[in-house]
């Protein structure tokens, strides 16, 4: 079940800071932009939602990342319990940490962070620094500082990040200033205090890092495709009749029809092994839709993907090197014996000699063989046509 998000005033969320059982004292702030969803994408409730299901469904997180969202208009979503661990950044998570989640794209020339959602921002930073007597400006910590990403985005500059929360802070000794923006503010603060006291679902993993969709996911892909465990014939070929299976399934559902849903599906399944490793073995369809919020940026990391693997398979299926020679065989063999033979050729070829992860080969083998393969059947048919006599 996920719990309720309640939109926060600025006001709300000082007094629910004050008024909150912390069992651990925040010691940290962690900052955060989502990349995606963007400022454009950026729908309200169901935006949130949309992202309890990602970090639920498909990361299989306890619950949401981030204690706070904050969006375009300057709204405070309330998120995962405010006591517990958030999944901010790999290696840096803990009770002491508070994270929030900044809805839009910060790197240079992309979404501003201006007015109502800046404001909101240096006064969760600032409202907490207050309650918690922090006063090392090394308490606020962006997440590009834990790991190799841009987040909380490359145009926000820190040290001048940090003078605004000190003008904020020093502003909040006095009354605060809470315009109430409009559809917020309505919640009580007993539902305020039910809604950031829940307990979330049995914690699997939640040792995460935020905001999986970013470029450099596609980087960590490549590189984990190069040591994978599968690159192994043994379990290639114990793979062999699960994978057609999966490959089928793939092809024939809906989503088969539709190149971008299958190109989400190969990027929504780059981020789940990042997230869950234990996913890579997996070829058949997931349970859980893929979240609307996330579609485009999935779809778009599966392209990237999938234009990689194309390319390899292009050079073994009809190029010349010598060291592709059994690897060529054994597909050009498969397509004198069907559709089922094709797709045990490719899967074997993207698993064993690519190295790509069971999960990943099924949907790329199913791209394959719609946007390449099927084609080409048209190909052949017409080219045979031409040379049989007329009827
Ligand atoms: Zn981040």
């Amino acid at each position: 079940m996920p719990p309720p998000f309640l939109n926060l005033t600025p006001a709300q969320f000082s007094d629910a800071v004050k008024a909150y059982a912390w069992s651990t004292p925040k010691t940290e702030i962690h900052v955060h932009h989502t990349w995606r969803p963007n400022h454009s994408q950026y729908r309200g409730l169901p935006t949130i939602q949309g992202m309890y299901n990602y970090h639920t469904g498909t990361n299989h997180w306890s619950d949401i990342a981030q204690h706070v969202s904050i969006g375009p208009d300057g709204s405070i979503w309330t998120g995962r319990a405010w006591s517990r661990s958030p999944a901010s950044a790999s290696g840096f998570n803990g009770s002491h940490v508070f994270m929030f989640e900044t809805i839009g794209d910060f790197d240079t020339s992309k979404d501003p962070l201006t007015r109502d959602q800046l404001d909101a921002v240096l006064h969760v930073v600032a409202s907490l620094q207050r309650h918690f007597s922090l006063t090392d400006p090394d308490c606020v910590r962006f997440h590009n500082q834990m790991s190799g990403k841009t987040c909380p985005g490359s145009s926000i500059d820190r040290a001048a990040f940090l003078e605004q929360v000190a003008e904020k802070r020093a502003a909040l000794e006095g009354p605060i200033n809470d315009p109430g923006m409009p559809g917020s503010g309505t919640a009580t603060m007993d539902e305020v205090m039910a809604a950031i006291t829940h307990q979330g679902n049995e914690a699997i993993g939640d040792d995460g890092d935020a905001e999986l969709s970013h470029d450099g996911a596609l980087a960590a892909f490549m590189e984990r495709v190069a040591t994978n465990p599968f690159r192994s014939g043994a379990t290639t070929e114990a793979l062999g009749a699960d994978a057609v299976t999966g490959v089928t399934m793939l092809t024939e559902s809906a989503a088969g029809d539709d190149e971008q849903a299958l190109f989400a599906e190969l990027g929504r399944r780059a981020m789940m092994m990042e997230a869950d490793a234990a996913t890579a073995g997996q070829v058949g369809l997931g349970d859980a839709p893929i979240e609307e919020v996330f579609f485009s940026s999935f779809a778009d990391l599966g392209r990237r993907i999938f234009e990689r693997v194309e390319g390899q398979l292009y050079h073994v299926m009809c190029g010349t090197d010598g060291k592709d020679a059994t690897d060529r065989a054994k597909l050009r063999d498969a397509f004198g014996l069907g559709t089922n033979a094709v797709t045990a050729a490719i899967v074997t070829v993207l698993t064993g000699s690519f190295g790509l992860a069971p999960a990943i080969a099924a949907v790329a083998a199913a791209l394959l063989i719609r946007v390449v393969l099927k084609p080409a059947y048209g190909t052949t048919c017409e080219f045979w046509a031409e040379r049989l006599p007329p009827a």
